[in-house]
């Protein structure tokens, strides 16, 4: 249902940002509260029984629902962002993109060694943004109890990158 929903509220946009590509712009989601609602409520119910200390969410899409799924679960937030932006000290991951390379960041003092963080974004295409993020869990020796996102677009069969890290994968939209 909340499924259904969330599927027909997700809007293709052909050829952006580049020519070929079909953008998912989660933009019309936002703008339905109750439907916001109902997927942070699927994202509890689909977690029920994993006992998670955290979420941390990558910028930016992937703070949306992680700020408000981690409100829900009562546990603190943990932004990763792009290179350069947060404050603090940090520690850097980078990992390649089709044309060049991107740098995520989190700030070191994040989290505790050990605590048990579930990594959050809006989408999974190839995994590369969330396995660096998983590095950098790790660098801090968090422990990733798994995944949650938005979409999943399984065609580019990704998901099998993110299983060494965790088997615990939540797409709401596949
Ligand atoms: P990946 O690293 O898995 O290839 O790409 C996922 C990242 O790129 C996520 O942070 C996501 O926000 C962004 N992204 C890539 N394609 C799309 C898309 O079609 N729609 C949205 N909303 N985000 C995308």
């Amino acid at each position: 249902m909340v499924v259904d929903q969330l599927k027909s509220a997700i809007r293709d946009i052909p050829d952006f940002p580049k020519p070929g590509i079909v953008f998912k712009d989660i933009t019309p989601v936002l703008q339905n509260q109750e439907l916001c609602t109902a997927i942070v409520d699927e994202f509890v119910n689909r977690l029920k029984g994993l006992e998670i200390d955290a979420i941390a969410g990558v910028e930016s899409r992937g703070f949306l629902f992680g700020m408000m799924l981690a409100n829900k679960l009562d546990i603190p937030f943990i932004p990763i962002r792009k290179q350069g932006k947060l404050p603090f000290k940090t520690i850097a991951e980078s990992y390649k993109l089709e044309y060049g390379q991107a740098t995520i960041e989190i700030h070191e003092d994040a989290f505790t060694a050990g605590s048990r963080i579930l990594i959050h974004d809006d989408l999974l295409a190839t995994g590369g943004t969330v396995v660096a993020a998983s590095k950098l869990i790790e660098k801090l020796e968090g422990v990733i109890v798994g995944y949650a996102f938005v979409i999943s677009l399984d065609f580019l069969h990704s998901l099998g990158r993110l299983t060494r890290f965790s088997d615990n994968i939540i797409a709401l939209a596949r």
